[in-house]
């Protein structure tokens, strides 16, 4: 049966493809009782699931192909181990026997019990084995809910659509190396990091669905419309050619885009504007190369510190930043510090947790609180500086005493390196992240005594209107054109103006083609986005006339009513 869900679209474009459930089933599991008459049949169930898992794993280990990494045999041989032991294959039958309950629940109190004595182990190694134990009993638990198990994730994912309840940033920044044709999740801001990288991936996303997952089957065909947010599911012979149709159309608008790539970005009265990458992980420099972008505007190192129980080592650090800054070739490569706390946690549990972690001892204040982790990341990126253009980005400043301490940090690595005979840029711009309100209010004196301001509006969102950017339900109110929010962009991009200093915009209102104008009405010239997003703010550019919009802009700021300025905005954009 068709039916149709709305979320909100985070990245756009149209996906038609099959679901790809990600597994959940253990949330799905049920507690009943089972009359003694059909207990033995309950065990007989169970045994039945657990040996169509058993030929499931036999036949992906068999159907392997030959190119597939070799860890991908011995993945699934220890699937197999773990399902054949006694504990996941015996002991649930007793439960169900002297409890008389159903075999889902059986099998996942064990799995419980189970879990509680990885949890004792010392050994890291052993202990991270606990996944795969949890992993084999969701393929048992969906077996038993008759939701069809499919091929391993490496094998089967080219052209299907992802469908999850959540993702961590974390689980995202593993996704980036399949080939899903989208992204779909029950919960998740727009502005959420998950959503940032799900729109990185480059594929229609779409977060805040509610309760997609439990609505989807594994193998149901989907259509997914990103600029819409909505998705289709089962949809009929016409919607699906009307769909198709869609698709192609979009595509179409991509490749005529890509005419423009070599066109300097300046608006029709002669305004030069840069445009920006904002990457994740060294390998995005290829699309940033794609996207025809002069430079990188925000390089999010804090990925590499995750999905990981150590910390990246200076020389590891240097490594990667070094490629980035040699793969951009002379252009320029900014690199933000360590970003860390918040939705974006490492695995390592030196984190102390917070009732409001966005509040919390994030970003440049979780650097100052540990000085050596801080050292270690500006040694490396000031090695790195001998080998391109890099300037450096400082997240989440509100005072500036913590700017002080940050220089400071800063003068100490310069002498550290002078002693180790190391080169590096001397000259190197440090600048700043505006994305708390103080720190807006503050700009001037931010710009006084910084190379470059850069204001991050996910986050100044987030703290102006007092809305989690990971939280759905809030989700309503997250709005970049809130009069407070407008103004506070604007008083930072005039004080870093009249301050002689650049200024860019690297949150997500900078690659929203909506508000391109309105940002060059307010005096930015830089702007720094996801690669997939510069060719059309490129076209937004070329087609402005600024001189033509100064009453308008003026009006947009004056504006109280975000529904006021929505219609302000489009006749701007007319
Ligand atoms: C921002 O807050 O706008 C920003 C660019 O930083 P991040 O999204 O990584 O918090
Ligand atoms: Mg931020």
């Amino acid at each position: 049966m068709s039916f149709t869900i709305h979320g909100v679209g985070v990245s756009a474009g149209i996906a038609i493809g099959h679901s790809r459930l990600i597994s959940h089933a253990l949330l799905e599991v049920a507690h009943y009782q089972i009359v003694p008459d059909l207990v033995a049949e309950e065990v007989l169930r169970f045994e039945d699931a657990v040996q169509s898992v058993k030929q499931d794993l036999v036949d992906i280990r068999r159907g392997l192909s030959k190119t597939a990494p070799a860890e991908m045999g011995a993945f699934i041989d220890t699937h197999l181990m773990i399902l054949a032991d006694s504990s996941l294959s015996e002991t649930p039958k007793k439960i169900i026997r002297s409890e008389s309950c159903n075999a889902e629940w059986a099998l996942k109190q064990q799995l419980d019990s189970i879990v509680a004595q990885f949890e004792e182990i010392e050994d890291d190694y052993l202990r991270e084995r606990k996944s795969d134990v949890v992993q084999v009993v969701e393929r048992v638990i969906k077996a038993l809910l008759g939701h069809p198990n499919q091929p391993a994730l490496a094998e089967q994912e080219s052209g299907m659509i992802l469908v999850a309840h959540d993702l961590s940033p974390a689980d995202a920044i593993q996704f980036k190396q399949h080939q899903f044709a989208a992204f779909i999740t029950d919960v998740g801001g727009a502005t959420s990091h998950t959503a940032i990288l799900a729109r990185s991936l480059n594929i229609p996303s779409i977060v805040a669905l509610q309760h997609a997952r439990n609505l989807i089957r594994d193998g149901e065909l989907i259509i997914v419309d990103g600029q819409q947010g909505v998705v289709i599911v089962d949809p009929d012979k016409d919607t699906l050619a009307e769909y198709r149709l869609r698709q192609e159309q979009w595509e179409l608008e991509q490749q005529k885009l890509k005419r423009i790539k070599q066109t300097p970005a300046v608006t029709l009265d002669g305004a030069a504007v840069e445009l920006h990458a904002n990457i994740e992980i060294p390998s995005d420099v290829a699309q940033t190369w794609a996207s025809g972008a002069t430079g990188i505007g925000l390089y999010r190192t804090e990925f590499l510190f995750m999905n990981r129980r150590d910390w990246p080592s200076e020389e590891e650090q240097f490594d990667a930043y070094r490629r980035v800054v040699e793969a951009m070739k002379g252009l320029p490569v900014t690199i933000r510090t360590l970003d860390i706390g918040a939705d974006k946690q490492f695995d390592t549990n030196t984190i102390r947790t917070s009732t409001n972690p966005a509040l919390g001892l994030r970003a440049i204040r979780f650097c100052l609180s540990e000085p050596q982790i801080f050292h270690a990341q500006l040694r490396a990126i000031y090695r790195a500086s001998h080998y391109g253009q890099i300037k450096l980005l400082i997240p989440m400043l509100c005072t500036l005493s913590e700017l002080r301490q940050t220089l400071l940090a800063i003068e100490r690595v310069k002498d550290s390196l002078r002693a180790d005979n190391i080169p590096f840029d001397a000259t190197l711009p440090i600048g700043g992240m505006i994305e708390i309100p103080a720190a807006a209010i503050g700009a001037e004196a931010f710009a006084k005594h910084l190379d470059f301001l850069s204001i991050g509006t996910n986050d100044l969102i987030q703290y102006t209107l007092a809305i989690d950017r990971t939280d759905d339900t809030v989700a309503y109110l997250h709005n970049p054109l809130h009069p407070a929010v407008l103004q506070l962009v604007e008083l930072t991009i005039r004080a870093a103006n009249k301050a002689g200093k650049p200024v860019s915009v690297c949150g997500e209102m900078a690659g929203d083609i909506k508000l391109t104008r309105m940002l060059l009405g307010f005096g930015l010239r830089q702007f720094s986005m996801h690669p997939a997003h510069i060719l059309a703010v490129k076209r937004q550019v070329l087609n402005t006339d600024l001189p033509k919009l100064e009453k308008q802009i003026r009006s947009i700021l004056a504006s109280q009513e975000p529904d006021k300025t929505e219609k302000l905005l489009a006749k701007l954009n007319a």
